[in-house]
């Protein structure tokens, strides 16, 4: 069970998720959203219950590709102490808990985060939302950068992180960053996903770059045009429907993961 350490008050502020795992990429494009979110929904679809952060402040895309437009609430709850505390109510989509940045800002509005603002959305995000129990919460980082992760290494005690990358040579000496970067700030990496795997872009890759780096390969995503059109139209959950081609491919990477 992950805790949020409660820095300025001392204490430890219970988050009641069992695992808590970042979703990350070298850089943008390779999929890594949409990987973060058919992930959430095939743990759902094994019977878990799933939240999922948008923690991608550059692009925060979640809300789009689960189809929703709706905003989280604030409410008044009783703390254990008795007193009322005002938290943030996550949105809902199709069963799943949802945090976004997208929320929070105008789209197209350019954002400029700066080190300590990131960290204070994070830590609202994991301290003041009711997420209520969780198996898992999955957390879609912004490409690259550290900042987030740096922040999330402090507060909570992550199960791992995924590294999703596409099989170019470029992209996979990102993820390779992308893993280095999650393991200075001590989150392990519990494996890469490779995506938009096939003839175009080649296949195989996060194998060997695997195996080179001591990491499982959680699996291969193809390109698809299913995967692309349902993501696009805000449907990513169909994507696990029963008899589906990408339905396997997504449920064996949460399987592997
Ligand atoms: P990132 O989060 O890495 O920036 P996204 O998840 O937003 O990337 O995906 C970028 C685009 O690629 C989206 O339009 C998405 O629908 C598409 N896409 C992602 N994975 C696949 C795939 N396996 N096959 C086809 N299209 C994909």
């Amino acid at each position: 069970s992950a805790n949020i350490r409660g820095k300025q008050s001392g204490g430890r502020i219970g988050l009641n998720v069992k695992n808590i795992i970042a979703v990350g990429a070298g850089k943008g494009g390779v999929g890594k959203s949409t990987v973060a979110a058919s992930l959430a929904y095939a743990l759902q679809q094994f019977g878990a219950r799933v939240g999922l952060v948008d923690a991608d402040v550059y692009g925060p895309s979640i809300p789009h590709l689960v189809g929703t437009s709706e905003k989280p609430v604030a409410q008044e709850f009783q703390n254990k102490d008795g007193q009322a505390v005002t938290r943030i109510v996550p949105v809902e989509a199709r069963g799943l808990k949802v945090m976004s940045m997208a929320f929070f800002v105008e789209p197209d509005q350019a954002v400029i985060w700066r080190g300590p603002m990131l960290h204070k959305a994070i830590t609202q995000f994991l301290q003041d939302t009711e997420w209520g129990e969780l198996d898992y919460l999955i957390i879609d980082m912004p490409p690259g950068t550290g900042d987030v992760s740096l922040t999330l290494s402090q507060l909570i005690d992550l199960a791992g992180a995924v590294v999703v990358c596409s099989p170019q040579k470029v992209a996979l000496l990102d993820a390779v960053k992308a893993v280095q970067m999650f393991r200075q700030v001590k989150i392990p990496v519990l494996g890469i996903v490779e995506n938009m795997s096939g003839d175009v872009f080649g296949r195989g890759g996060a194998q060997e770059k695997g195996k080179e780096l001591q990491i499982p390969c959680l699996g291969e995503i193809p390109m698809n045009a299913e995967i692309r059109e349902k993501s696009d139209s805000g449907n990513i959950s169909e994507l696990l429907t029963e008899g589906l081609e990408s339905q396997q491919y997504l449920l064996k990477v949460a399987e592997n993961t």
